[in-house]
């Protein structure tokens, strides 16, 4: 099918947020600052105190923010960082930066993040530099108990926020649980820039420090490099500007979210698919995601009826081909839910017919009627 479908996968960054982007744009073209300026260090002010937290670093996306996270931890070569691999290979990529090894464990069955199970024999069994913890689709991990399995085995925490902007567990938002935090801004994530950036949140002053000098040339300061591995990831005006713009908004857009959620979720609740759990107030629904062994027939058919899908995530990490000739983990949960993911149309800005229309050809799909 050609064309833009009936119902898009997002929405435009600024509409849904009742932001005019335009304005704050133009303010800083005038400005005559474009990299880390006033609207960076506004931003990261608001962005640590909104996730509850001393320190925010902006750096240019999300990936970098968790390889500058694990160098400034003290990550090298050959050093082993416990992570999953059914989270789109983004910490694994951030791993393979520094010239460490990506140890992979399974995930729990139902919320599919980082089982505290298989990561309590990990580091049980050897040495290990870090741990990724990927909050994903919007759920947060088991978090309070991966961070006291790391405390314990005296293993740093990077916790990739990337898909749980405002997500909260057991009252500690994401990012506030580990040694740093690190989302990214990528438009389509729940606080999305209109371009790439990303930030690092932290307790630590000390980590704010390093991780400040490492996003610009390792520098202690101006043309003074004092710190070895460092780059250029810096996070730009304009993209600060729409990010401190959006923040005000970001807790009602998860609301829309959520609302949209456990629309599907009462909607779906009679067929043979697999939901998420209806979210809670701690969820952000980054991705609503079902499971069916019909995939590619579910997707087909969605597709036909003018309704965006994708799969969030088709191939495990260890299974990319980058990887080919490496030994083989045994991930049984991971291996069965990417072979089953199939992410809806779940965005603020979604209007309730678009909703209905995705409902309606689900349950078309199963040979049931209309929504009730
Ligand atoms: C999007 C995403 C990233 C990477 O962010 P970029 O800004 O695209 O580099 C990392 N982790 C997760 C879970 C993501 O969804």
């Amino acid at each position: 099918m050609s064309g833009t479908p009936a119902v898009p996968f997002f929405s435009a960054p600024g509409a849904a947020f009742g932001v005019d982007l335009g304005d704050c744009l133009q303010r800083v073209v005038d400005s005559g600052w474009y990299v880390l300026g006033p609207q960076v260090r506004d931003f990261e002010a608001a962005f640590a105190r909104y996730v509850g937290v001393g320190y925010a670093v902006g750096v240019a996306n999300g990936t970098d923010a968790l390889a500058l996270a694990l160098r400034a931890l003290g990550v090298g070569p050959g050093q082993r960082v416990v992570t999953v691999a059914n989270a789109g290979c983004y910490a694994s990529t951030a791993i393979a930066q520094l010239g460490a090894e990506p140890c992979y464990v399974d995930v729990e069955p139902e919320r599919l993040t980082l089982a505290p199970g298989a990561l309590a024999e990990v580091l049980r069994a050897m040495p290990v530099a870090a741990v990724v913890a990927t909050h994903l689709y919007g759920q947060m991990a088991d978090i309070g108990a991966i961070a006291a399995l790391c405390r314990q085995a005296g293993v740093p925490l990077i916790e990739d926020c990337a898909q749980a902007h405002g997500a909260r567990r057991d009252g500690g938002s994401a990012g506030a649980w580990g040694a740093i935090g690190c989302f990214s801004f990528y438009p389509t994530k729940n606080l999305g820039a209109l371009g790439d950036g990303g930030a690092m949140v932290t307790d630590d002053a000390a980590l704010a420090e390093r991780l400040r000098a490492l996003r610009q040339y390792g520098w202690g300061r101006k043309y003074e490099v004092t710190l070895a591995g460092g780059v250029n990831s810096r996070l730009d005006e304009l993209q600060a500007a729409v990010l401190l713009a959006k923040l005000p908004r970001l807790d009602a857009a998860n609301a829309e979210r959520r609302a949209i959620a456990a629309c599907y979720a009462a909607a779906f609740a009679d067929l043979p698919l697999t939901c998420p759990p209806p979210p809670g107030d701690d969820d952000v629904v980054h991705l609503y995601v079902v499971r069916t062994p019909r995939r590619a027939a579910l997707q087909a058919h969605l597709t036909a009826q003018g309704i965006a899908c994708d799969v969030h995530y088709p191939v495990p990490d260890h299974h990319q081909p980058v990887h080919a000739g490496r030994p083989v983990p045994d991930l049984p949960v991971t291996q069965a839910a990417c072979a089953e993911v199939l992410s809806l149309p779940c965005y603020p800005g979604l209007t309730p017919a678009q909703a209905g229309q995705v409902i309606q050809a689900v349950r078309g799909f199963f040979g049931e009627g209309g929504p009730c």
